[in-house]
Parts: C-alpha cells; structure tokens; sequence
C-alpha cells in the first residue's frame, strides 16, 4: 500500500490525493492555427449562398472537408453542418418525417438523439439499452414498433457501435429508417465498418467534447443519394431553393441555416488528419487505468462487443455496492474529494460520473407534455393515433444503470497521462482500502 493511503479520507477532513489540476482537454495545435490563418488572410469566411448556384453548397474548406470526410469513413456522401443536433434535424427530415409518426430513441444519450423527433411533430418511443453495451437493446425495439413507426434513432453510445446486424434487419423487416447518431464513436468500427455509415444516415459532432473537434460542428453521412439532396436542402434554406433547383417533393423542404463557416472546415480538415493519433493516445489510456481498476473486485469492466473497436468517448465500469458494501454514490463522492478538478471545468470536480445521464423520458418536456406553444404540441398532435408512456419504470435497464450501476468517467482524454492516472488509479484505492471509514 502506497504511504499516502494512510491518511485519513479527504471525505473526512484527510487530506487530499492531489490538489493540482488536472490538464484540460487540448487537440488544437500549430497546423489548426496556420490553417485558420489562411483562412482568415482570404477574408472569405464562408461562401455559402441560399440559393440554386454552385455555392449553395459552400466554399473550397467545406467541400474539401466533404471529400476527406467521405474518404475517411468510407461512405459516398458526407455533409457539414454546425452541430451533429443540426444533422439529427436534417436526418429526421430528410426521411420524411412528420405528424402522427413515432421514431423510436433511446433513454440513454444525450438529449437530442431523443428529441429530434419532435422538431417534425413526430413523436419518440423510448426502447430500453443493452446490460452490457447500453446501446439500445433490439428485442425492446422490436416489442415498441407499431404501424406509425417510421424510423429508429441508434446510438453509439460512449463510444462503441450499436448492435447493427440486428438492428438493421428489423428495420429492413419493417420498412424503417436507421439514423446513427455517432457523435461519440468517430472511428468506432462494427465488424470493420465504420460507426457511422452503419444505418441509413449517420451523424458525428464536432462540438468541443468529442474526439476531434472544430469548438462546434457537425458531419452527416448516406450512402444515399436521395437522402444526401434533401440533407443538403434542409442545411441551407431548402425552400427557397427547390423552385429554382426544380426539386418537386416538398415534404419537410422548410430549411435552416445549418452552415458550417470556412474557418471551422479548415479545423475540421487538419483534426481529421490527426484522428488516429487523438484515438490511439486515449485507447494507451483507458488500457494503462484498466489495468489498475480492473484488479480491484468492486470494479467490473463493461464489456466490448464482439468484433467492434470501441473509441472511448466515456469509459463505462460497473460498480458492485455487493462488494463495498457501500453505495456507488457516497463511493464517488469519496474518490471525487480526493482529487482536483480539470482546468477549465473546475466547477465539475474530477471528470468521473455516477450513473451516466438520467433517462431521457424522465426530463420535464415529457413528464410535463409540453413542446411547441403552450398547448401540449407535438404530444397531442390529432394526427397522432398512439398512447403515450413516459412515465418512470419503462426502461428498466437504463434507470438501473444510471441509479446504481455505472460509473463513467472522461479521464482519457489527451493531453491526459500516466502521471495524472496514477492521482486516479490512487485515490480509487485509498477509498477502498479505507472503506470503513465511510460506514
Ligand atoms: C454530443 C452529442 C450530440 C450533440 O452534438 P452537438 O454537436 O453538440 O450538437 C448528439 N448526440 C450525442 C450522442 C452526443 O454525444
């Protein structure tokens, strides 16, 4: 036992593991900067024009970045926008979605995976996750599908890819859209496909959190030529461009500006070319702190599944109170006290969390049933044939996960290293080693 373990718990008034911060996250270096520079210099920050002309589809970064995109990931089409919440809208639009449609979600993203159904007054189903993966599970997908199911939201959640073959094949059984929302698993892979290019359309965030990054961004990708047209009208004013463009199928051609700027392509360009790099530094990581947790019985490895590479946007372990005999809660809460914040997020304490998110279903719009105005829109849409259920207990697999059984934490992530594992690695051991003291 490392000396320092013999201190009482920082929990207790012991002092602390380590009181210096932890480093904050930083993938930008000199190529993004001269890049940028470039940028900048032309005065042309973007090109865009929302109207039927070649620069309806942006300027020299934004399709440049379209081509390596695609390349990358191996998919025919890939569309920039400014946020993977904006690909989500253009995807569930893109599919035709409206009125009296369900799309089923999962409980257990980030917000928008379940929402983006609402923006074309359709509404979401929620299907309960997997044990293992917590990616949405396919026999509680299957028990959710009804005659006014048109699509299924899949996430890749935390970093690894969603049950595909099983998942595709009902939503080829039903006639149903698969869109992926990938924004944590660029570079994911699912029996050597690319998470991603997996479904129908999928969707990566370039928002500050992720793997690579442009501050805020998003990319969508089809291998669909029809879906990738309206994706494209959808990002930039769709209705005042299919008069001119002679685009007649007009279902949800109401557009936004989804634009993504030259300066953020030109990011996004030099990230895309360091995405291995960035992927290879935070798998060294999660197997260096592995190793360590991992050997300590309380802590239980969430599994891989079979054939897929995982990238680790957050790593998920299974916490055994069985073991402890302590709660996962106060079993943080402990470990957090004894460690500092990272720069930048000081107010978040250590980067390790109970539980992961809370079910979606459970947040106010649909315990409440209130969206557009103030009259219950899209939940009592007339056009809507259902019943709805958000009430708690439907998805008990994802409310076990987030009261009792996971913990989460983001401590891979670059510049993150050995030194700074070894705090954690440290302060998990001493709260164990000293468990009496919480009892
Ligand atoms: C980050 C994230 C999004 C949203 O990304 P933005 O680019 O911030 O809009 C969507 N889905 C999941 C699963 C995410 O993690």
């Amino acid at each position: 036992m490392n000396k320092k373990n013999n201190y009482k718990l920082a929990i207790n008034g012991g002092p602390k593991i380590r009181t210096r911060l932890f480093p904050s996250y930083k993938t930008i270096g000199i190529e993004e900067i001269k890049e940028v520079t470039k940028v900048l210099k032309s005065g042309v920050l973007s090109r865009y024009l929302g109207s039927w002309h070649q620069d309806f589809y942006g300027g020299e970064q934004v399709r440049k970045l379209e081509q390596e995109w695609a390349k990358h990931f191996k998919v025919k089409h890939a569309i920039s926008v400014n946020s993977a919440t904006s690909g989500l809208y253009c995807a569930v639009g893109a599919c035709g979605i409206g009125p009296g449609d369900e799309v089923i979600v999962s409980p257990y993203s980030m917000c928008i995976s379940a929402t983006a159904p609402l923006m074309y007054n359709a509404i979401p189903i929620f299907a309960d996750i997997e044990e293992d993966y917590f990616c949405l599970d396919s026999k509680s997908i299957e028990n959710k599908i009804t005659e006014r199911t048109k699509a299924i939201i899949v996430v890749d959640i935390l970093g690894q890819p969603y049950d595909a073959e099983k998942i595709n094949a009902i939503a080829k059984k039903h006639n149903l859209y698969v869109i992926e929302d990938a924004a944590q698993a660029p570079g994911a892979e699912y029996k050597g496909k690319m998470a991603g290019t997996l479904g129908d359309i999928g969707i990566y965030s370039l928002n500050y959190h992720k793997h690579i990054h442009t501050g805020e961004g998003g990319i969508v990708v089809t291998n669909n030529d029809e879906l990738a047209d309206r994706i494209r009208l959808i990002r930039n004013h769709a209705e005042a461009v299919v008069g001119a463009k002679g685009y007649s199928s007009l279902v949800n051609m109401i557009g936004f500006n989804f634009r993504m700027t030259e300066i953020e392509a030109a990011i996004a360009r030099s990230q895309l070319k360091k995405i291995d790099k960035l992927l290879n530094a935070r798998l060294k990581n999660i197997e260096y702190l592995s190793k360590e947790f991992y050997k300590m019985p309380f802590l239980e490895p969430a599994k891989i599944r079979s054939e897929c590479k995982h990238v680790f946007y957050k790593q998920a372990i299974k916490y055994r109170e069985e073991i402890t005999g302590i709660s996962r809660d106060k079993f943080i809460e402990a470990v957090k006290a004894e460690l500092s914040p990272t720069e930048n997020r000081e107010n978040h304490g250590v980067l390790i969390n109970c539980g992961y998110v809370k079910p979606l279903y459970l947040m106010p719009i649909f315990q409440k049933l209130i969206g557009f105005g103030d009259k219950g829109c899209p939940f009592n849409c007339t056009y809507y044939k259902g019943k709805l259920n958000y009430a708690k207990g439907i998805c008990p697999v994802a409310e076990k996960m987030y009261n009792k059984e996971l913990i989460t934490h983001d401590l891979m992530t670059p510049p993150m290293g050995k030194k700074d594992l070894d705090d954690v690695i440290l302060a998990f051991k001493k709260v164990y080693e000293n468990i009496n003291e919480l009892k």
